[in-house]
């Protein structure tokens, strides 16, 4: 039977210790602030955006929420995000995507200023994680490395695959392994004979978008395995992008869908906002 790296546990552990940290800068005077901007009420964004700011109650972190109407246009959300990047109160910026279709992501991600940007999206805080300076690392990449130090999982000198290519989980992900001394291979849609290479991996983190698709067959034995994938089956119940009862069977360590990777996100994003004080400093 695998271990089961417990990513709800480990979640509350990283929240604790913010909430020390917020604590300690408040006793020194200094409040950290978020500001966390939704463009429309797309249902899922609504309960991410809450899920934030109720972490943001928990540990001690002002949010200023920026609950914008749908037909609100790019310009205007660019004129908001220019003045949060100028207030000194503010510490961190989140735009919760995705944005309506008439307004240009990217160019929002752009506008953040890179010192406030704790999603880690801008394009220099990509560029910092490629050359190794300092910045704000993509939350659920960055929570992954938290869940494998935090389990004890060595991974200097072990084969890293992981499989998906995204700006915001698979090339960081990479990225942060080969930070760690892992040996990284990364796999997507157009890899030939994918079996054969995840199943050279001792770490193999699943980031493919496709419901229980890395079953057994893709995984060595004694591997361990990290499953980003998060999905509704028709029976309401959430699943990964790993074939969870197959793959448990032969791996060392796995985490589960919900309570793996999930909690990670949010709590390294608090971990963020307390990292931007001594970026902006
Ligand atoms: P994307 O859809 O942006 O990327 C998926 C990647 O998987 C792409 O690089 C794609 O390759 C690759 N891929 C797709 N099909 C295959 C295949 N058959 N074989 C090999 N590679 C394939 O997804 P994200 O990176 O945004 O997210 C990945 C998963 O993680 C999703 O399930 C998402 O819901 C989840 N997620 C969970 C988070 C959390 O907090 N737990 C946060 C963010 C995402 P190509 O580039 O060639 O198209």
């Amino acid at each position: 039977m695998a271990e089961l790296i417990d990513g709800k546990a480990i979640s509350a552990q990283i929240k604790e210790e913010v909430k020390e940290k917020v604590a300690a800068l408040k006793a020194e005077g200094k409040e950290v602030t978020l500001a966390v901007i939704q463009v429309g009420c797309d249902p899922a964004s609504t309960v991410y955006v809450g899920n934030k700011k109720k972490a943001c109650a928990y540990t001690g972190i002002r949010s200023l929420a920026y609950e914008l109407p749908e037909e609100t246009t790019e310009a205007e959300l660019l004129s908001i995000i220019e003045e949060l990047n100028d207030r000194k109160d503010v510490n961190g910026i989140l735009v919760q995507l995705p944005l309506p279709k008439h307004i240009d992501e990217n160019k929002v991600i752009r506008s953040i200023s890179p010192l406030k940007d704790v999603d880690g999206f801008h394009p220099q805080n990509v560029g910092a994680l490629c050359i190794g300076e300092k910045g704000f690392v993509s939350c659920t990449p960055a929570g992954i490395i938290e869940l494998l130090k935090r389990s004890h999982v060595e991974i200097t000198g072990k084969k890293c695959v992981v499989v998906g290519r995204s700006n915001i989980v698979g090339k960081p992900m990479a990225l942060l392994l080969l930070r760690e001394n892992g040996t990284v291979t990364i796999a997507h849609s157009k890899t030939v004979d994918l079996r054969e290479i995840t199943k050279q991996a001792d770490i193999l983190i699943a980031a493919v978008g496709k419901p229980k698709m890395i079953d057994a067959s893709y995984v060595k034995e004694g591997a361990v395995v990290i499953d980003v994938g998060i999905h509704r089956m028709e029976n309401g119940k959430l699943c990964g992008d790993v074939d969870f009862e197959s793959v448990e069977k032969i791996c060392s360590a796995i985490t589960p869908v919900p309570g793996g990777v999930g909690p990670m996100t949010i709590a390294m994003l608090m971990y963020n906002c307390v990292h931007s004080l001594s970026l902006q400093q």
